[in-house]
């Protein structure tokens, strides 16, 4: 049946343009995504969408009528889409032994997905139904300086947790930069060290400090660097998603099914 892949990320961090590459990549490979658009807020999808946000909820109109800014109204319309989410469930049950991916565009700004309760409602009825998986498109341009690094893997960590799904890490835009020094940072604690012990500062101190906690737990997710402009890293990209539904099947299942 179909894996589905959540694709969280900072705004501008390449979620939209990933999900178009890799929806062109995987249709070039014989199995074309089933995509859901969850952005109220985006101009223009650039792939072939198959569920979209705003087919049901009219953000500005949700602005007007609620008065309220665009981050409100972007939450309010992602709230009352949840409200409709069954539906949207029933249709993916539908195509689940025909499609292989199914691919989850989340909005631009990362808290309205991960720190409110549609995210969570959504995240959980997703894993409910089908393997879930979470893919983190980090920008890798944005996290050369071991501050900005901390502040990723801490936010990856948060949302890790928070989920308690399986995870995989898009280190995106290798095209502009390369990954080698922040690979090298997620995997050894000490190459992190000596690249911090350099600044003097409050926020300097902190990230070493984290780093020396943190990396135990960030070390263990799967990281793939990618382009999402070119497709460069995309198939080992799929295989890492084959890899988190073998985990979500053997060790998270079991785990929920438990709980209930
Ligand atoms: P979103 O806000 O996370 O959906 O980000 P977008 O997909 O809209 O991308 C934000 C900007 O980053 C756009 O200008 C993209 O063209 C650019 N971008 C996204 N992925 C890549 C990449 O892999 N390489 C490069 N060079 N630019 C990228
Ligand atoms: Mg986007």
């Amino acid at each position: 049946t179909s894996t589905c892949l959540i694709v969280l990320g900072m705004a501008g961090s390449g979620k939209t343009t990933f999900v178009e590459n890799l929806s062109k990549y995987l249709t070039a490979n014989g199995a074309a995504p089933y995509i859901v658009n969850l952005d109220p807020a985006v101009r223009q999808v650039p792939y072939p969408v198959n569920i979209d946000i705003r087919d049901t909820v009219k953000y500005k109109a949700v602005m007007k009528k609620f008065g309220l800014g665009p981050n409100g109204g972007i939450m309010t319309s992602l709230n009352l889409f949840t409200t409709k989410f069954s539906g949207v469930l029933d249709l993916l049950e539908k195509r689940k032994f025909e499609v292989k991916h199914m691919i989850f565009d989340t909005p631009g700004q990362i808290e309205v997905f991960t720190w409110s309760a549609s995210g969570s409602i959504i995240t959980e009825a997703l894993a409910d139904s089908f393997p879930t998986v979470i893919v983190y498109v980090m920008d890798v341009s944005t996290s050369t300086s071991p501050i900005t690094f901390m502040s990723n893997m801490l936010y990856a960590c948060s949302i890790l947790y928070k989920s308690k799904l399986p995870f995989i890490i898009a280190l995106n835009k290798i095209d502009m930069v390369d990954p080698t020094l922040v690979m090298k940072w997620i995997s050894d604690f000490e190459a992190f060290d000596v690249a911090v012990e350099k600044e003097e500062s409050y926020a300097a101190n902190l990230s070493r400090s984290l780093g020396l906690i943190l990396d135990e737990f960030y070390g263990a997710i799967r990281t793939v660097p990618v382009s999402a402009l070119t497709c460069q890293g995309f198939p080992k990209f799929v295989e890492a998603v084959e890899a988190a539904t073998l985990e979500f099947n053997t060790e998270y299942k079991p785990e929920m099914d438990k709980m209930k």
